[in-house]
């Protein structure tokens, strides 16, 4: 999933004009005939589970099979050392002061208020209303029981806010919520977009964290997530491919009840590592292939989920390949 990716579409509309006569350059493609490597650092939460550092390997062999069989790329991983999560933040701390951080921090809700609630409340009902009624019903699981768009958009507002609260509350080895003071910044979008589009010694980020807030600006599908992102990617002009991406594994490896459930199927722990690593295959596939997300698709990697049964995202992936053709964004 890339919500970066959706934002960029429809700015893509507004701007190819603006892009022109700022000088931007459109991606350039990414030659297939040569080995590509990628700098990989992960950013640890000491709070939260993780892959062991073999299980860790083992992903990355499976994803760079992946992305040789799904991606047609030929990927070299070399590790930059770990970094604690709170450790990252302060060294990123310049991207605080920055102008487009103020931006980005201007659609980011805080939902222990009456007033960002109710900001919340009407994004979604504009954006249940400008929504194809085909998408919703493909998209929405109980869209049956809530064909009115008022009562759908109440709906999932109402979900929304008691899954983040559920998420945000969730107590992690110490003792301390999720989303404690300490670490409340790194739970959000604006803090891992800024960090991203900084980012210099690495290419590609696992943390063990999730993002998970609430924003106005942000696609359907996020909205049925209830703000859960499983990865993205961004632009970047400090690294070869002009771009950065991270995948957040909590969703997959919390085994806090709201994720046991949410999941709705057991990840078979020996498989554990090859499903994150197809879903991490799904973010390089913006990243070296420049593809967009599609949502009609069928068993197509670029297709994000749109639930948190991740296992079952993976199954029918495995199953069989997507052979439609698939368009490259011309920026992240
Ligand atoms: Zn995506
Ligand atoms: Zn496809």
């Amino acid at each position: 999933m890339s919500r970066k990716v959706f934002r960029t579409v429809f700015l893509l509309i507004c701007a190819v004009h603006l892009s022109c006569m700022a000088g931007e350059q459109a991606l350039r493609d990414i030659p297939s005939d040569r080995i590509h490597e990628v700098r990989i650092i992960r950013i640890l939460d000491p709070r939260l589970p993780r892959l062991s550092d073999s299980e860790f390997n083992d992903m990355l062999r499976h994803l760079q099979a992946y992305i040789k069989e799904y991606l047609g790329y030929d990927a070299r991983f070399t590790r930059v050392p770990d970094i604690d999560l709170l450790r990252f933040r302060q060294d990123m701390a310049f991207i605080e002061n920055l102008d487009d951080m103020k931006v980005l921090k201007q659609g980011l809700l805080d939902i222990t208020t009456d007033t960002d609630r109710r900001r919340l409340r009407d994004y979604i009902r504009t954006l249940v209303h400008r929504t194809d009624k085909k998408i919703l019903a493909s998209y929405v699981p109980d869209y049956a029981a809530h064909k009115d768009p008022r009562r759908l958009a109440e709906h999932l507002y109402t979900r929304y806010v008691a899954k983040l609260q559920a998420i945000q509350g969730i107590r992690t080895a110490d003792g301390t919520a999720l989303h404690s003071s300490a670490y409340k910044d790194t739970l959000t979008y604006p803090f891992w977009e800024m960090a991203l589009r900084h980012l210099q010694k690495a290419d590609f980020v696992f943390t063990n964290t999730i993002m998970a807030d609430a924003e106005t600006d942000i696609p359907i599908y996020v909205v049925l997530r209830y703000g859960i992102t499983t990865g993205m990617v961004t632009g970047n002009n400090h690294t070869s491919y002009k771009g950065a991406g991270i995948m957040f594994t909590f969703p997959f490896l919390s085994q806090d009840k709201f994720f046991v459930k949410e999941r709705k199927e057991q990840i078979p722990g020996a498989e554990k590592a090859r499903v994150i690593a197809l879903y991490s295959t799904h973010e390089f596939g913006h990243l070296l292939n420049h593809f967009k997300d599609y949502y009609d698709h069928r068993n197509c990697i670029m297709v994000p989920a749109n639930d948190l049964n991740y296992y079952r995202w993976y199954r029918e992936r495995r199953e069989c390949r997507c052979t439609l053709t698939h368009e490259k964004l011309q920026s992240f």
